[in-house]
């Protein structure tokens, strides 16, 4: 359908409903340029593809996004260890954990008919900036075509930024482009507030595995929103079910704040579901990472927080190091009993992090333990390690109490 505006304009209604301009010079026959336009929308309706990403946060979140925009989606599934065996085959060795697990996952997703990756990069001395380069050639060597899309900063990189969401967006207006993105973003802060609160209960549900349950039917309902009115609805119906929940008061919790890597914090499946594990020791476990956090200080950095950690680190070494020490400082200031730093075996920037955390520890008066994961250390030792912390804490609050 044409729609005639002004003199050498014409709007056409592309395959998604929206109307789009066209620009035309007088004297061109408008029919045939309908039918040259229907098919190059055509085309670009053909750029449909099967796309698959990393398994980190509210994957759900993304799920739709890639939906909405005309696409079909290949989930990537929770990481397991053979998604682990997989990465480690193909990577080079000295690779950090993540992108074992990354390469891992494509690669499962790619046996299940992905034909496009889309991930973000990363900056410094972190390796991330890497991950997608690295990952296309490996792929490539594997004898599978799958490209890598790595969304690097938009500012820096904005032209190679602009021609990929060109290319993710499909077909979809402009207008309909971003409405799916203000969608995206509401689902993505819905799915981390209730993942915060589940955490929040867990400690101290009445019967064990209620919050996980309760979690897996609110990711379903809210991830199965496809506007932002299905998605308010959708809130009150989690609201209700989180109620559900039977909690106890309990007052002999240990407060320990969770820093790290943002992988090894945020993936339960890699980091041994860590945050369930220490509820069950009567841990209530703080994490402020996640990705609406990490979206939020994506453009504006978290200042008060960096400003914390200025006198241990005046760098950005491009991970998440400054953050994690100010928010060290931050749990000390918030009274919290202890902290639990998790890092993947070779990660340089939280490398740095842990050669400073016994001058933190020192000059704050707070235990904090470093844990370094990689694939070839079992969990047991980690227990053991989880286990002796937990009681050292228990024991400093008795003795702290006693003494006051
Ligand atoms: S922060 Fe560390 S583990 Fe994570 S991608 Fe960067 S270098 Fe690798």
């Amino acid at each position: 359908m044409i729609h005639t505006s002004i003199f050498y304009t014409i709007k056409i209604e592309t395959v998604n409903g929206a109307l789009e301009p066209f620009y035309i010079c007088p004297g061109i026959d408008c029919k045939k340029l309908f039918i040259i336009r229907q098919r190059f929308s055509n085309k670009r309706m053909d750029a449909r593809v099967k796309v698959t990403f990393p398994h980190l946060g509210p994957v759900l979140a993304y799920k739709k996004m890639f939906e909405l925009f005309g696409h079909e989606v290949v989930m990537p599934s929770p990481p397991t260890q053979s998604t682990l065996e997989l990465g480690v085959k193909y990577s080079p060795e000295f690779i950090c954990l993540p992108f074992k697990v990354i390469l891992g996952s494509y690669l499962e997703a790619i046996t299940r008919g992905a034909e496009l990756v889309v991930t973000s990069g990363g900056i410094g001395a972190c390796r991330a900036g890497y991950f997608g380069d690295l990952s296309e050639k490996i792929l490539r060597q594997l004898g599978y075509n799958t490209r890598v899309l790595v969304f690097d900063s938009f500012i820096k990189e904005f032209p190679e930024f602009y021609r990929q969401a060109r290319e993710v967006r499909n077909h979809c207006s402009l207008i309909r482009a971003l409405s799916i993105l203000n969608l995206t973003f509401h689902l993505i802060y819905a799915l981390d507030q209730y993942e915060k609160k589940i955490n929040q209960l867990r400690p101290y549900e009445v019967v064990r595995g209620a919050s996980n349950r309760k979690w897996l039917e609110i990711q379903k309902l809210i991830g199965a929103s496809n506007s932002l009115n299905e998605l308010k609805i959708n809130i009150k119906e989690a609201e209700r079910i989180i109620s559900e929940i039977a909690v106890a008061p309990r007052n002999d919790l240990i407060q320990v704040g969770l820093v790290g890597e943002i992988y090894m914090v945020m993936e339960s499946a890699i980091n041994q579901e860590i945050e369930n594990k220490l509820a069950d020791m009567g841990v209530a476990v703080t994490r402020y990472r996640n990705i609406s956090h990490w979206l939020k200080y994506c453009i504006r950095p978290n200042f008060p927080i960096l400003k914390k950690a200025d006198r241990y680190l005046h760098y950005e070494l491009g991970g998440h190091e400054r953050e994690n020490i100010g928010y060290m400082i931050q749990y000390k200031e918030l009274g919290y009993d202890g902290i639990i730093h998790l890092l993947p075996f070779g990660c340089m920037p939280e490398l740095v992090t842990q050669t400073i955390i016994p001058q933190l520890s020192k000059d704050l008066d707070i235990p904090i333990l470093s844990l370094s994961l990689d694939e070839q250390s079992g969990w047991l030792n980690n227990q053991v390690r989880l286990e002796a912390f937990v009681d050292l804490l228990k024991n400093r609050r008795e003795l702290l109490s006693n003494s006051n």
